[in-house]
């Protein structure tokens, strides 16, 4: 019978796979944390209103990408296509505000996009995401973009870099949108189909094109950073001023627009060269709108989101895979060995050391072989003769030499033995 296979762009972590994981949430928890953010999960499915409200009626995300369907109830749902609306959400939801200053929210897990897989690029891909909310300094801002320096620093990825833009309050973006669409109608029709309908219904979304055509006629379009207000250009100025006092290297690109329609001032992108097209690993900026057009106060924010899967190719392009292996591997020869080992390894397990054993009464041989695959530290060599002498052989595979040791308190010994290494 034909086997069934997952779903094209939605990847299996397998266990060979799972270290990087680990390893990068494990980073992620200490960083974000030391940098004032808790931990928030909410679902993956949310009303479709929310992301068509959120991200924008006219995006490619919300117009191509969104996994929606209707449930039993005939409600439209859509699976996140990414974490932000969904924690707006929940922050009015919960009246998170209510206790005023600042909060500082992250969330790590899946997002769904239906987009064409390549490498780098998937449907379902899982994104470490973070927002602050209450504070319009522009101190946050830079803080965040440190923050994800510092981050990327920890989880072990170098030769990134930080590329930054201003996208202007509402009131320059007006203006700006009429500069680019009398520019867009004096190119003519070169652009794609898309790009055509995009210049009546939301022109900075031309700049998300993947076109090559269309990128090469954007460029020489008019920069949306040299028509931002006074006070918009005082918000950059203080940013990258603190940007420079915090070290942290960056670029401006006036280039950088974001595929969401809720982002406004600053916006920022962290690239790398080594993943072909797919070289966005990180990407945010501040919405101050949002959180009102949700439906809450008109409270200010900032938000990023990383891409795990790409992080997880740049590592396995710069380290070596991370593997977990038991402290001791239990080999056994007779059933009442075979028990007494079975016990055994429960109680180094209860003692939060990783144990492993021979279930089924293997030859030593292949158990032995088992063992060294594991690349255990120690064996515990448990014989029918050395069971009724009350010893053990422990084997330290590193040495590679064995020691016969009494079998009373051995687990106490082998600790021992270990702490003086
Ligand atoms: P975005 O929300 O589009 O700004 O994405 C933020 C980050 O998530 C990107 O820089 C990527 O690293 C990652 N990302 C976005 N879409 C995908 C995808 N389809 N597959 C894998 N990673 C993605």
């Amino acid at each position: 019978m034909e086997a069934v296979q997952a779903v094209r762009g939605m990847n299996d972590i397998l266990p060979e796979q799972v270290g990087w994981w680990q390893g990068i949430e494990t980073s992620a928890r200490e960083v974000l944390e030391s940098f004032g953010y808790r931990e928030m999960r909410t679902p993956v499915a949310e009303k479709l209103e929310l992301f068509a409200r959120g991200i924008g009626e006219s995006t490619d995300i919300v117009e191509k990408e969104m996994y929606a369907f209707e449930d039993r109830n005939g409600d439209w749902l859509a699976l996140r296509p990414e974490a932000t609306a969904s924690i707006v959400r929940s922050y009015i939801q919960h009246a998170l505000h209510a206790e005023g200053g600042c909060r500082k929210f992250y969330q790590i897990g899946p997002m769904f996009r239906h987009e064409r897989p390549q490498k780098g690029r998937y449907r379902q891909f899982h994104q470490i995401d973070a927002e602050v909310f209450g504070l319009d300094s522009p101190m946050i801002d830079a803080e965040m973009m440190h923050m994800v320096g510092v981050l990327v620093d920890r989880i072990g990825i170098t030769n990134v870099g930080l590329n930054i833009n201003t996208l202007g309050c509402p009131g320059c973006r007006q203006v700006y949108r009429e500069v680019l669409k009398k520019f867009l109608i004096e190119q003519g029709e070169g652009f794609c189909g898309d790009c055509l309908r995009r210049r009546d219904t939301n022109p900075l979304r031309v700049f998300d094109c993947k076109v090559q055509k269309c990128a090469e006629l954007l460029e020489s379009a008019p920069r949306l950073l040299d028509h931002i207000c006074n006070d918009c250009r005082a918000h950059f100025d203080a940013v990258k001023d603190h940007l420079e006092r915090l070290g942290t290297r960056y670029a401006v690109n006036p280039r950088i627009v974001r595929g969401l329609d809720y982002y406004m001032r600053t916006t920022f992108e962290v690239i790398t060269d080594r993943l072909g097209s797919q070289s966005a690993i990180g990407g945010g900026g501040r919405y101050d709108g949002l959180v009102r057009d949700l439906g809450g106060p008109d409270v200010p924010a900032v938000g990023f989101a990383m891409g795990m899967e790409r992080l997880v190719l740049l590592l396995e392009q710069e380290k070596e895979r991370p593997l977990r292996s038991p402290f001791c591997f239990f080999a056994s020869l007779g059933d009442q060995a075979r028990a007494k080992a079975f016990v055994l390894a429960q109680q180094l397990r209860g003692r939060g050391l990783e144990a492993e054993l021979d279930y089924e009464g293997r030859s030593l041989k292949s158990q032995m072989r088992r063992a060294d695959k594991s690349g255990a530290r120690y064996v515990l060599i448990l014989g029918e003769d050395e069971l009724a002498r009350s010893e053990v052989q422990v084997r330290d595979m590193l040495t590679k030499t064995q020691r016969l040791l009494p079998l009373e308190n051995i687990l106490e010994t082998l600790l021992t033995i270990d702490s003086q290494k």
